[in-house]
């Protein structure tokens, strides 16, 4: 048998889920806890997500050929509530990446006092090779393979990268014909029409701008005076950008996966949409200059708005970002390394687990509107996001002044002790 000693710690088996991505979030974790004050037992328990979930889930594809794609579900914490977080469709999709993501959302919950801790999913597969056909059958079966894990008390998915408003209504009716009956409260962000919130499509991209005009306030920033690039031009980025250009913001470039265009006098967004309307991409876009994804966050800004992918600010780029503030409206956009070259530089990061918060506080809204039956408007809700995001944003500010560490950790500290309080206070069953 076994003696204590000898049962190692899960640093250090390598775990299924050890990925760059989930060391990124396990070493942000590592450094908030030395702010935390939290107990070991706790720190450990939190380190590692509660359930993983792998499935197998098989297509014929409307060639006539058979595909089996992998997909995973991880539930971090179940300590505050039922576990949320989005299903992302995307060819990198690891039950690493989906680790990290589902961490981060634990914090991300708990910091916005909401009732829930942290998932994520995904199948990996390329979605714009897929037709709508395919990428039904896929969110189907998928759902059908979550069936035991997923429930409104239980886990409750969301989009995320490549998923949207369709994703969630197969998967809200996957569930519900299973069910005998609809069961709109089983997933967030669906169409309005089977139960959807107003404003949560763009509840994420409206947030990182409240977030960032929260911050202004703190810096003695005037919002409209300043020049803004913004990677991503989708549900998140795309709305951010409109959002600062209707508060008079200038912005001076902004990308798609094709690349990136510039103009340092400010971009017509309209137009901007419109070619995307009818290109598909941004590439080609004539009224601008074209850039790469990588030149793009290196162009003379002043803020930053990373609405993309994760691990786009690295100890290779970090040094050469002329931005003074950078906002993280995707998920873990930067790396470590890329942190800590930004804080010797005297860059600001909005950290992610605060700046795109607005999508799961909608959600959360949606939630409750779901199980209550009763729907709300969309400047009530507004309000009620404006309100949540600035109460969280200067708790961290505070903290942060306070203890005298990076948004980031105050962030995640605060996150971590709302969710270690409850885990205290609950003890770790049996
Ligand atoms: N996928 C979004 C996120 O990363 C939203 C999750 C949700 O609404 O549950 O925050």
């Amino acid at each position: 048998m076994e003696t204590r000693s000898e049962v190692q710690q899960p640093a250090e088996v390598g775990l299924e889920w050890d990925t760059p991505l989930y060391r990124t979030a396990v070493a942000q974790y590592e450094e908030a806890l030395r702010h935390a004050d939290v107990s070991v037992a706790v720190a450990r328990r939190l380190a590692v997500p509660e359930r993983a979930v792998m499935v197998s889930v098989p297509v014929c594809l409307d060639d006539g050929e058979w595909t089996i794609f992998p997909a995973y579900r991880v539930q971090h914490s179940s300590v505050l509530g039922p576990t949320k977080g989005g299903i992302r469709y995307d060819r990198h999709v690891t039950l690493g990446e989906c680790a990290a993501l589902a961490m981060w959302m634990t914090w991300k919950c708990a910091l916005l006092r909401l009732p829930y801790g942290g998932a994520k999913g995904g199948v990996r597969c390329t979605p714009r090779e897929l037709s709508q056909a395919e990428l039904q059958k896929i969110t189907r079966r998928f759902t059908s393979e979550l069936m035991p894990f997923i429930g409104p008390q239980e886990d409750i998915p969301a989009p995320d990268m490549a998923t949207n408003e369709q994703t969630m209504a197969w998967m809200m009716d996957t569930y519900s014909m299973q069910k005998g009956y609809a069961v709109p409260e089983i997933v967030t962000g669906k169409p309005i029409s089977v139960g959807g919130s107003v404003f949560r499509a763009e509840a994420t991209g409206a947030g990182v701008v409240m977030v960032i005009e929260r911050a202004c306030g703190r810096l003695g920033w005037s919002l409209p005076s300043l020049r803004f690039v913004v990677q991503g031009f989708g549900n998140v980025g795309g709305i951010a950008a409109r959002e600062l250009a209707d508060r008079g913001a200038s912005v001076v470039g902004v990308s798609d996966y094709s690349g990136g265009v510039h103009d340092p006098a400010g971009l017509d967004l309209a137009a901007l949409r419109s070619w995307i309307t009818e290109q598909g991409s941004l590439a080609g876009y004539p009224d601008a200059t074209n850039v790469t994804n990588p030149e793009l966050l290196e162009l003379d800004c002043d803020v930053l708005v990373l609405a993309a992918l994760e691990e786009q600010l690295t100890a290779e780029n970090a040094p050469r970002i002329r931005a003074r503030l950078v906002a993280e409206g995707a998920n873990g956009p930067t790396t470590v390394a890329g942190d800590e070259i930004c804080a010797e530089r005297g860059i600001t990061i909005l950290p992610d687990v605060l700046t795109n918060a607005g999508g799961v506080t909608v959600s959360y809204f949606e939630w409750v509107q779901d199980l209550g039956r009763l729907f709300w408007g969309r400047d009530e809700i507004r309000s009620r996001l404006a309100e949540k995001l600035g109460d969280a944003f200067d708790r961290v500010w505070e903290l942060s002044d306070q203890t005298d560490v990076s948004l980031r950790s105050a962030a995640l500290v605060a996150g971590i002790r709302e969710v270690a309080a409850a885990l205290d206070a609950r003890g770790i069953y049996p």
